[in-house]
């Protein structure tokens, strides 16, 4: 009777412990997998009625996870063809129903200007005569050299870099850096990087803005390309495979929401961007590009509402140049290239067409003739 309770009791006891190893071994493989990198990985839009500026709807042009890239192209178009793209443009800038409840004040975007002591006079002068002036606040031009007369100016922010006033790829990449440096610290919702040969039309932007969310994922702009650019990766991998990504062009103006800004950090602050940039060996604006598409997996949306002159401006429909968000001018096949507006100035007396522009959309300028005025 003693024995045989003994005997009960040991086999309770085995059999507890092996329970016990049971549910030791069973625990690893109830929890959830592991993640198999610490990279970011793309959220879902959280818009999923979102246009790109096409017309096409949500996808945008989403890196494929198999590596190939789908670019959202209107029927029949290439991204290029700015006939197209303003087709789309005109019908889908503010797609119904898309705008966010916060409304968004011009003050909250941070607009950088890119440009070297040689344009002070001859680019920045006209800019900051026309849509700078209606933006001093929030614009901030991000310079190579000392200029007593422009800092003279009431009003203008300007940053000396110290980066080298050379055209090289480091020197760009340079300012690109401090300019994302100084939009972190602004605290702003929004990043718009602009050439000193921009003119920005302010209301237009506001109100693209506006139709996203500055804390979700979003990169938009133009891009230079009919297709994505192809690079060595070089930062995940050593060089021996290659990635392919979209990049808006920085000629046309892009922008930045503050969500993705700061997801962009690990590559782009403090000087990172250079390293970026150097590993890459890729200009300015394709190290964004770079550093959204392929290192965060966030696609650029498209938009045909920026322009550089590195397209024809001259195709620009006289009706909808003021419609767009950023316009430009210089030289494109050996011709003078600029939007086709008159009405207001000579081409002799603006020869890039933006006084032109400004006096159509402020004609109570005080310089802007007579007649443009109410
Ligand atoms: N730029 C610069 N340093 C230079 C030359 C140009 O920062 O040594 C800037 C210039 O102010 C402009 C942009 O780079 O904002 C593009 O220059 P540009 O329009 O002359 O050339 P693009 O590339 O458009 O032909
Ligand atoms: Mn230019």
């Amino acid at each position: 009777m003693h024995l045989s309770h003994v005997g009960t009791n040991k086999i309770c006891f085995l059999l507890s412990l092996a329970f016990c190893a049971l549910l030791v071994l069973l625990i690893p493989s109830l929890q959830p997998p592991q993640r198999q990198t610490d990279l970011p990985q793309p959220r879902p839009r959280a818009k999923p009625a979102r246009h790109d500026l096409y017309g096409n709807p949500g996808q945008g042009s989403h890196g494929a996870k198999d590596g190939s890239f789908i670019h959202p192209l209107p029927p029949g178009g290439r991204p290029q063809d700015p006939q197209r793209m303003l087709e789309g443009d005109a019908a889908h800038a503010n797609p119904p129903g898309s705008r966010s409840k916060d409304s968004l004040d011009l003050r909250d975007i941070f607009i950088a200007v890119k440009t070297t002591r040689k344009y002070h006079r001859s680019r920045l002068q006209l800019l900051s005569q026309t849509w700078v002036s209606k933006a001093k606040e929030q614009t901030f031009i991000f310079t190579d050299g000392e200029d007593k007369e422009l800092k003279q100016k009431a009003g203008l922010n300007i940053i000396n870099t110290n980066c080298s006033a050379a055209h090289t790829r480091q020197a760009l990449c340079c300012k690109m850096s401090v300019e994302y440096d100084k939009f972190i610290e602004s605290q702003k919702k929004w990043f718009c990087h602009v050439d000193d040969d921009n003119y920005v039309i302010l209301p237009n932007l506001l109100e693209l803005l506006s139709s996203y969310s500055h804390t979700q994922d979003v990169y938009l702009g133009r891009p230079s390309l009919d297709h994505p650019i192809e690079a060595a990766e070089r930062v995940k991998s050593d060089g021996s495979v290659s990635v392919k990504f979209w990049f808006a062009t920085g000629g046309a103006g892009f922008c930045i929401s503050r969500g993705l800004a700061l997801k962009m950090s690990p590559w782009a602050s403090l000087g990172n961007f250079i390293t970026t940039a150097e590993k890459i060996r890729l200009p300015d604006d394709c190290t964004v590009g770079y550093i959204i598409e392929a290192l965060l997996e966030v696609p650029l949306t498209h938009t045909g509402l920026f322009h550089s002159h590195l397209e024809n401006l001259q195709r620009l429909p006289t009706d909808n140049i003021l419609k767009q968000v950023t316009l430009s001018y210089g030289g494109f096949e050996n011709r003078r290239n600029v939007v086709s507006v008159g009405g207001v100035f000579s081409l002799a007396e603006d020869p890039s067409r933006f006084k032109t522009v400004h006096c159509l959309l402020y004609p109570d300028t005080e310089w802007c003739p007579r007649k443009t005025r109410h």
